[in-house]
């Protein structure tokens, strides 16, 4: 683990076993008893099982998600605003996912502070967008737990920002995954500063705390 840590105090991009030996890490590291531990480790077991398959589909590099999460830190001081001391991995397993073609996993550490993991297997479902636009999306996911703690819970300011600029049904049509909506403006107001006058809808399927 510390090996991981060396690379960059706020977040690491891990691909293939690498991945996979994390993925465990952060999904046993919280339990202590041992009943609890069996029972977890049960549970990691199945989910492994059930929800990874085999899969070829297209997946971001290392070397572009670096690039971009270096782009947002250097631009935005996003893991000083966004992580505050806390470690987030981007994983890429070489392997698909059932569910989703991306996805974060919310925790929250002794200070009641929540932050993320993200993890971008390999695309099943979505296999056009660029998998830098859908990393965005889930860097939007990861903000907006920042903000509120939940990742189902949009802020109060997304909200009124929708009221201000938006019709009541267009609004009303936006507030029924806000949370969906924030993310895919976050990765829009990123492309943007990136130069890229076209901005893609990620079409992945909404991110869940698992
Ligand atoms: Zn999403």
């Amino acid at each position: 683990m510390s090996s991981f840590l060396e690379r960059h105090p706020s977040w690491s991009v891990c691909s293939g076993i690498q991945a996979s030996k994390v993925y465990l890490y952060r999904a046993w590291g919280k339990v202590r008893n041992l009943e609890q531990n069996i029972e977890h480790l049960s549970s990691i077991i199945n989910e492994i099982r059930n929800d990874f398959i085999p899969a070829e589909g297209p997946q971001i590099t290392e070397e572009s998600a670096t690039k971009l999460l270096s782009f947002l830190d250097r631009y935005y001081d996003f893991s000083s605003n966004t992580l505050s001391g806390n470690h987030m991995f981007v994983l890429l397993p070489g392997c698909g996912h059932r569910v989703f073609d991306a996805f974060c996993r919310p925790y929250t550490n002794a200070d009641h502070f929540s932050f993320c993991d993200i993890f971008m297997p390999r695309a099943v479902k979505d296999i056009k967008t660029p998998p830098e636009c859908i990393l965005l999306h889930e860097l939007g996911h990861v903000l907006n737990v920042r903000l509120t703690g939940d990742i189902e819970v949009p802020s109060a300011s997304f909200q009124k920002f929708n009221e201000l600029i938006l019709s009541p049904e267009d609004c009303q049509a936006v507030m029924q995954e806000p949370t969906e909506m924030y993310a895919h403006v976050f990765a829009m107001a990123v492309l943007t500063a990136l130069g890229r006058t076209k901005p893609c809808y990620p079409q992945t399927r909404k991110s869940k705390s698992l």
